[in-house]
């Protein structure tokens, strides 16, 4: 029976939330692998895939950076933005991965190469999260 409970919450909505067995989280200094009884935590997030291993099932999210908060066996992530996989529009994640290669090619002010950066980033995650479906079955 899990006893790790997870919810991944936006401004705008509430995007993922049950119980489960492990969530991994792209830490701003790397992967966070948390279990249950993990200790207090708060943690920023950079742009990466977020897992989470409920039994077989793995469930993965794009995220585009914020917070993370482990207490008492419970994960809060506040995303900046957060998408299922399957939620995902590929083909507008590929024209933002273009525009973002364009502006950086352009090569431009410090500022706007900085916002082309993250820009690819976010559109490589969604791509990247988009492949490996919302739920994949893990061989045991
Ligand atoms: P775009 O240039 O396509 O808007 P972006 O990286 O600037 O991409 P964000 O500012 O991170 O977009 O997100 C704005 C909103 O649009 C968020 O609600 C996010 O979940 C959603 N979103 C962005 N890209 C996609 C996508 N490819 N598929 C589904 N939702 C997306």
């Amino acid at each position: 029976m899990p006893d790790l409970h997870l919810d991944v919450v936006t401004a705008e909505r509430l995007v993922y939330s049950d119980d489960v067995d492990m969530v991994t989280a792209p830490g701003s200094l790397g992967e966070l692998g948390i279990l249950p009884r993990h200790a207090a935590l708060v943690t920023t997030l950079q742009a990466g895939a977020l897992r989470a291993r409920k039994g077989a099932d793995e469930t993965n999210l794009a995220i585009s950076g914020g917070f993370l908060e482990v207490r008492d066996n419970r994960v809060l992530v506040l995303a900046d933005a957060a998408e299922r996989a399957e939620e995902i529009d590929v083909e507008r994640a590929r024209a933002a991965e273009e525009r973002a290669r364009l502006l950086l090619q352009e090569r431009r002010a410090t500022a706007d190469l900085a916002v082309a950066e993250a820009a690819l980033r976010r559109s490589q995650v969604r791509l990247k999260v988009a492949r490996r479906r919302q739920t994949t079955e893990i061989p045991r």
